[in-house]
This record gives C-alpha cells, sequence and structure tokens, in this order.
C-alpha cells in the first residue's frame, strides 16, 4: 500500500487517482502528525511526501520516520513546488528519502519512480523475512543441539547405573562362589544382574530406536498373527523386571492382530514400566483392553504421581520430561516419543489423561486389520 501525505486535499485526489489507475492500493493523510499515526498502525510499501505543509514538513516526517523501526525501511518520495535547489534536494537524501520529485510534477515520471521503488521496497521486505526465517531456523537447530548435548550427557549417566550394579552383582557372585552355603545367594546375585543387564538392554534399545528414527531408518515388520501370545510375553517379561507389582487384566483382545508385534509389545511394556517407575505406595497396574469393529484399544492405569494437565499435551515429544520428575525418577525422556512413532506407523492413536497425585492412564488405538485386503485373506 503506498501512503499519500499532503496538505490539500485536491493535490491527494490527484496523486490516488494516478496510482489506483494503475492498480496501486493508496492510502492517505492530511498532516505529517496524521501521517506518522497511521504508520505506526499500518504497513506500507512507499511513502509519497509533500515537503511543504504546515506544522511538520515533509523532511520532518521522514527524520521521524527513520526513528520507527516498523517504518526506517520505507522508501518515500518527496514532492516539492519550491525549494528545488541543489542544497534542498540534498537535505530530502540526507533525511531518509529515497527520491525526489518537483511540481508540476510528470505523472509519468512520477510512476516511474513510484514503481521502482515499490519494487525496491516488496524485494525488501521479502528479504527481511527471509532473513527472519533463517534466523528462527538457526535458533531451532542450535535448540535442537543442546537438547541432543543434554540427552547424551543424560543417557550415560542412564547406562552407567544397571552397568554398575551388575558389575556389583558379579563381584558378588565371585564372592559366594567361595563361601557356603551358596546356591540361594548365587541365584539371588544372578536374578538381580540378569535384570540389570535386561535394564541396560532396554535403554540401549531405546537409543538405537531414537536415532533409526532420526534417520528414517526404523524397519516395521507387519504380520497378522496372534495378539494372545504377545499378551503373554508382555506380562512375563514385565513380571520378571518388577516381581513386586500386580497387573490386572481386563477386557477383550482380537484373536489376531494385523501389526509390528515385538514393536507394539515395545510400546505396551513402556507404558506399564512408566506406570511402575512413577508410582507411589500401590503396586497394583491396571491394564485394559477393549475391542471395536475396527480397533484395539490398549490403557494402562496407574495410580502414581500424576501428570499436571498443562504437560499433558508434551509428553509424547522427544526429550520430554515433566520438571517434577526430574530430579527424583530417572529417565531419557524417549520412550514415550518412540511409543508415539511406533502407533503412528500403525495408523493409530493415543493420548493421556491424568492428575497430579491421582495417576494416569496412557491409552492408543491401532487397526485390527490392514486398510487392505491380505494374500492369505483373499484366499481363503
Ligand atoms: P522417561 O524416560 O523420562 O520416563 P518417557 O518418554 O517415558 O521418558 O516419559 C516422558 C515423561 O512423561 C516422563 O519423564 C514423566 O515425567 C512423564 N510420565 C510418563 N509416564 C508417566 C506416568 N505413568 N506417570 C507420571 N508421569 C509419567
Amino acid at each position: 500500500m503506498v501512503l499519500i501525505v499532503d496538505d490539500r486535499i485536491e493535490n491527494l485526489l490527484g496523486l490516488r487517482k494516478i496510482l489506483e489507475m494503475n492498480h496501486f492500493t493508496v492510502d492517505q493523510a492530511l498532516s505529517g502528525e496524521e501521517a506518522l499515526k497511521k504508520v505506526l498502525r499500518n504497513s506500507y510499501s512507499l511513502i509519497i511526501l509533500d515537503v511543504q505543509m504546515p506544522g511538520m514538513d515533509g523532511f520532518e516526517v521522514a527524520e521521524s520516520l527513520a526513528g520507527i523501526s516498523r517504518a526506517k525501511d520505507i522508501p518515500v518520495i518527496f514532492l516539492s513546488a519550491v525549494n528545488t535547489t541543489k542544497d534542498f534536494i540534498t537535505r530530502g537524501y540526507l533525511s531518509g528519502g529515497y527520491d525526489y520529485i518537483t511540481k508540476p510534477m510528470d505523472p509519468d515520471i512520477l510512476l516511474l519512480k513510484v514503481k521502482n521503488l515499490y519494487k525496491l521496497s516488496q524485494r525488501n521486505s521479502e528479504l527481511k523475512q527471509t532473513k527472519a526465517e533463517l534466523e528462527k531456523e538457526i535458533e531451532s537447530r542450535k535448540l535442537a543441539e543442546r537438547k541432543k548435548d543434554e540427552f547424551l550427557s543424560v543417557a550415560s549417566h542412564e547406562l552407567k547405573t544397571p552397568l554398575t550394579r551388575a558389575k556389583g552383582y558379579v563381584q558378588l557372585i565371585k564372592k559366594s562362589l567361595y563361601s557356603l552355603p551358596k546356591s540361594e545367594d548365587l541365584r539371588k546375585y544372578l536374578l538381580r544382574t540378569e535384570i540389570q543387564l535386561e535394564k541396560l538392554n532396554l535403554l540401549v534399545s531405546g537409543i538405537l530406536d531414537l536415532s533409526n528414527i532420526e534417520a528414517g531408518k526404523m524397519h516395521f515388520n507387519m504380520t497378522y498373527s496372534n495378539f494372545s501370545d504377545i499378551l503373554e510375553n508382555i506380562l512375563e517379561t514385565f513380571n520378571h523386571i518388577h516381581p513386586e507389582f500386580q497387573i490386572v487384566r481386563s477386557g477383550p483382545i482380537p484373536e489376531k492382530l494385523y501389526a509390528d508385534h515385538p514393536k507394539i509389545a515395545q510400546v505396551i511394556l513402556d507404558m506399564l514400566f512408566n506406570a511402575a517407575k512413577y508410582s507411589t505406595e500401590s503396586k497394583v497396574i491396571h491394564l485394559d483392553t477393549s475391542v471395536d469393529e475396527d480397533n484395539l484399544t490398549i490403557e494402562v492405569i496407574d495410580t502414581g504421581i500424576g501428570i499436571p494437565p498443562e504437560k499433558l499435551p508434551r509428553l509424547f515429544q522427544k526429550f520430554y520430561r515433566v520438571e517434577s520428575s526430574y530430579n527424583q525418577y530417572q529417565g531419557m525422556g524417549i520412550s514415550l516419543y518412540i511409543c508415539s512413532e511406533i502407533i503412528k506407523y500403525h495408523k493409530g492413536t493415543y493420548g493421556a489423561e491424568s492428575e497430579p497425585g491421582g495417576g494416569s492412564t496412557f491409552y492408543f488405538s491401532i487397526p485390527i486389520k490392514p486398510s487392505y485386503p491380505l494374500f492369505t485373506e483373499m484366499q481363503a
């Protein structure tokens, strides 16, 4: 939009006509003060300023414009009937203007200058926008880099804990080999070592999954197979690592499920592990399932520490951890993100409901069947 500023309405009308006939959108102001107010409110690509005006003259307006950050780059064309001496013209340029036209003006020359400066202004604002976008991009990359560095330090800390514990148990096993009676102690330490090694295995698998997702190399092996076996395995694995917890199962499951079964098992296990990790006194976790014509829904319900409602939308983001669980609980903030990627691949949906101190429910739904008929089904 072009802003034209002149104290004479007849001049404004004439200018407006020329510009509008050449498809420019035009706004007008009858004084320098009014022009400055308008500049603060609207955005203009070019300003045509009459030099001789009562109150603020055109040069003063231009000088004030140079001090307004959103206006300082708007090109200005000065219009003047008198004062066409060299000094005066120079003052026009020094006060921040870009061009100068003396009256009586030639409409063709005016249009030529308007078109050139208008184009320049548009290019400038495009450049500014590109610069702003680039700065935003650099900022977000820096942030991602910082998060990755933080993650590396958290991950190495996480890996070290089970490793140190497993090492300690191996030393105890070594010692108990030379003392009697040993079989009971040996069994206990071997079991604990095994659990710590399993935790280590899960942590390393999580990091590998994350790096595969980042590289777009997470592979899925979709099969149409028995889901009850998978569920049994999940409960067994969970019980092995957390024998102190009881899982209460309820709800039907489909006989067969089209999925990458180990990966769906991983999602359920991760939700169960979180339910155990963020639990308080209760050692009971509910695992509910429901089935409708198209989908299987799984809910993991705990009575643990809960999550403030404003944090719920960010739970499945990479590296996100609720601040209150930062110091008290160990974690890398990646397992729910990996879960979400796995569920998305299965064209499913997921979410969480929770209340601080009132426990949490993590759930997801995935289609039971593929969206196209399988070869074996078609044959049957
Ligand atoms: P982490 O390794 O930190 O547990 P996750 O991706 O599994 O990472 O979970 C992200 C965050 O969500 C956790 O840090 C925790 O703050 C919160 N969270 C996940 N599950 C639960 C739960 N069952 N109860 C309370 N908070 C949870």
